[in-house]
Parts: C-alpha cells; sequence; structure tokens
C-alpha cells in the first residue's frame, strides 16, 4: 500500500515563497511511488493548483471552517477548499489548538464539514511533555480520539487519516523513537476499530527528517508522515518520500 506524506508549510512562506518552492518540488518530484500531498498557506492554493496541474503531487489546506457558510468573518469554508482542488485538510493540529484554543467540540464541526465537501480530514493528536513523561500518553489519545469522533459515521477507512504527533516532538529535532511510534500507531488503530469500525491510515509527524524517516517507515503500522520544517527543504524532502 502507498504511504501518505503530508508537507506543512505552515506560515513558513509568504505567497512568493510558496510558489517558488511549489515550482522546486514539481520539478524535483515527477515521479512517485508514494502519495504526496503539499499544505500550504490558503492563499497559495489556487496558484499552486496550477503549478501542479500535470504532477501527482496533490493539495492540502492547513484548517477549514467549521461552519459550513455564513457569517464566519476570516474563515474558510471546506467547499471553497474543494473548489480549489484541496484533498486533505489538517484539523486540530497542535498550533491550532495552542494558539486559537480549538477544542474538541470545534474539531468535531471542522471533521464534518470537510467530509460532507468530500474532503479527507487529517485529525492531529498527540500528547504533550509532561503526559508522555508520566505514560499518560495513551489516556491522552483516547481522549482525544473518543471527544471528536464518538458517533461520527465515518463512511470507509480512506475517508479520514490520523496524524499523531506528539507536541514535544514537534519542531524540537527530537523525534520520538521508531517502535515507540509503532506501539502508538496500534494503540490508536485499536481505539479507532472500537470507535468508529474503521481503521483509517494513521501518519507519524514531530522531526522527521532524511535521516529517522526510513527507520520510521519500515514499521507496519506507521502509514506516512506528516513533515513540517524538513519539507521546506526540497532536497530533504525528497529524499523522504524516496526512501
Ligand atoms: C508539524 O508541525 O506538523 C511537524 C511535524 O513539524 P516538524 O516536522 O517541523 O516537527
Amino acid at each position: 500500500m502507498k504511504k501518505l506524506f503530508i508537507a506543512n508549510w505552515k506560515m513558513q512562506l509568504d505567497y512568493n515563497g510558496s510558489l517558488a518552492l511549489a515550482k522546486l518540488y514539481q520539478k524535483n518530484l515527477k515521479k512517485v511511488k508514494n502519495e504526496i500531498v503539499i499544505a500550504p498557506d490558503f492563499t497559495a492554493l489556487s496558484a499552486l493548483k496550477e503549478i501542479l496541474k500535470k504532477s501527482p503531487l496533490k493539495l492540502g489546506a492547513q484548517d477549514c471552517a467549521f461552519g459550513l457558510k455564513g457569517a464566519y468573518t476570516g474563515e474558510v469554508s471546506a467547499k471553497s477548499l474543494k473548489q480549489l482542488g484541496v484533498k486533505y485538510v489538517l484539523i486540530g493540529h497542535s498550533e491550532r489548538r495552542g494558539y486559537f484554543k480549538e477544542d474538541s467540540g470545534l474539531l468535531k464541526f471542522k471533521i464534518a464539514a470537510a467530509l460532507e465537501n468530500g474532503l479527507v480530514p487529517v485529525l492531529c493528536i498527540g500528547e504533550n511533555l509532561t503526559a508522555h513523561k508520566t505514560k499518560k500518553a495513551h489516556a491522552v489519545l483516547r481522549r482525544q480520539l473518543e471527544e471528536v469522533l464518538f458517533g461520527m459515521d465515518i463512511s470507509n477507512d480512506n475517508s479520514l487519516v490520523i496524524a499523531y504527533e506528539p507536541i514535544w516532538a514537534i519542531g524540537s529535532g527530537k523525534a520520538m523513537a521508531s517502535a515507540e511510534v509503532e506501539a502508538s500507531h496500534v494503540f490508536i488503530k485499536g481505539v479507532l476499530a472500537e470507535l468508529i469500525g474503521q481503521i483509517p491510515r494513521v501518519l507519524y509527524g514531530g522531526s522527521v527528517s532524511a535521516q529517522n524517516a526510513l527507520d520510521l517507515l519500515e514499521w507496519p503500522n506507521i502509514d506516512g508522515l506528516l513533515v513540517g520544517g524538513a519539507s521546506l527543504k526540497v532536497d530533504e524532502f525528497s529524499k523522504i518520500v524516496n526512501v
């Protein structure tokens, strides 16, 4: 089965920078054996759709509105994202949970909006350093999954993706040990089977690099990677997706 890679450019690039990097991606990643998604900021989506027209690379968004349409100043609807050619949308990234206080109730609406518009939500979950150190990570992951997905009708295992991103590993240069990631993914998949009767793909994110990608991807339950910092360098990202 193909692995899924999502490049999360966050707000690291301005509009011109996003277009320049997308052109490099397009040039360097013409033939790909895995599924590769670029998630630039909202303003760049339309131009990237054009740049990636003949490319196997797909488009992702970093967030979407919780409402379908209406008086939600500053928001971007899932419907508009769909019209721009977006396939995947990140929901509940830890930076959004942290800076914008996004909670499970809100994330539930965002997932529903994405599904209703034919997008694949990528629900981000992960424990903080204290939970990790006190061995409470699994309890945190179970709670995060239950709070958002309880009662949701997920029609098949391709209509949702989970990104497991231990908060302490994001941008820290300290990726989680691959055996520990695998164990967490097995745990997450068990909870998903109970909760929604489906086992969607589970990606790992947190200081992924060309050095640790191969080791992570060799495990059977690590279905792909969500890459932040290392996705800003086309050479490094190409190595990651071609391991
Ligand atoms: C992220 O923010 O989703 C992420 C995984 O970042 P990094 O790869 O830089 O740790």
